[in-house]
């Protein structure tokens, strides 16, 4: 009998608003270094009260698609865009895990900002239970780790990502090209009549132009 060996997928949940070469070029950077089979890249849903005057969750979710659209290991999973409230992301690790066998791997992607507030996150002392996390170092932020995460770094995380081994489980920063770049930024560029080009993959400078997006100024 044939064995499969364990499918190793990440996922990168992010607002995408818009998604931006940051995002991308370290996802599949991530890819090549963890030599994943893919890497999910999951929109979140916004409450509805924060939408207008942003892109709206089908608009981030069409310039994601436009983003990844020649590159075979990059997918678009819209499963919190189909639920009809916010997701947690232990809610949507545990939907993943569902779908997967039991000795896959499971890495979840997330910027170094996002890292540090993940004692803010709903149940994330479970997220370990049904994924690695892979932290991306990100050169525009600041955010100092608080105690409750580095009790966490010192007990799971692990010096080489290599080490990340078995289905979930710990923690490992990885190299990345650094970008300094953020989606709050291009919004602020396109508020002020100014180009995004280079910032974002052509085809959503295309998208973003022919849906007049992100002409508004905005607080965030
Ligand atoms: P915003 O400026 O609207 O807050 P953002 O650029 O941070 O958006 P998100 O969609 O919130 O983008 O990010 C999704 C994930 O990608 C998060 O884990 C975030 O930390 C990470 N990320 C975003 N930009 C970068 C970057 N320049 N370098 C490394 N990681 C990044």
């Amino acid at each position: 009998m044939a064995t499969t060996r364990p499918r190793r997928i990440g996922i990168l949940g992010g607002t995408f608003n818009p998604v931006h070469i940051a995002h991308l070029r370290g996802a599949l950077e991530v890819v090549e270094q963890l030599a994943l089979d893919e890497l999910r890249l999951i929109p979140s849903a916004r409450p509805p009260h924060r939408e207008a005057p942003q892109a709206t969750a089908e608009q981030r979710l069409a310039m994601v698609e436009l983003a990844v659209a020649d590159e075979a290991r990059l997918k678009v999973d819209d499963r919190e865009l189909r639920r009809d409230k916010p997701s947690f992301t232990i809610d949507t690790l545990e939907s993943v895990r569902g779908e997967l066998a039991t000795d896959d791997q499971l890495f979840l992607l997330v910027g170094w900002d996002a890292f540090c507030s993940l004692p803010t996150w709903h149940r994330w002392q479970a997220l370990l239970d049904h994924c690695h996390i892979v932290v991306l170092q990100r050169p525009d932020a600041d955010s100092d780790a608080p105690q409750a995460l580095r009790d966490l770094l010192a007990a799971r995380s692990v010096s080489n990502p290599q080490g990340l081994v078995g289905p979930c489980g710990h923690i490992a920063f990885v190299w990345q090209t650094p970008l300094a770049v953020s989606a709050t930024q291009i919004r602020h560029l396109l508020a002020e009549k100014r180009s995004v080009r280079f910032l974002v993959p052509d085809a959503v400078l295309a998208y973003i132009q022919t849906h007049g997006l992100y002409r508004a100024q905005t607080d965030s």
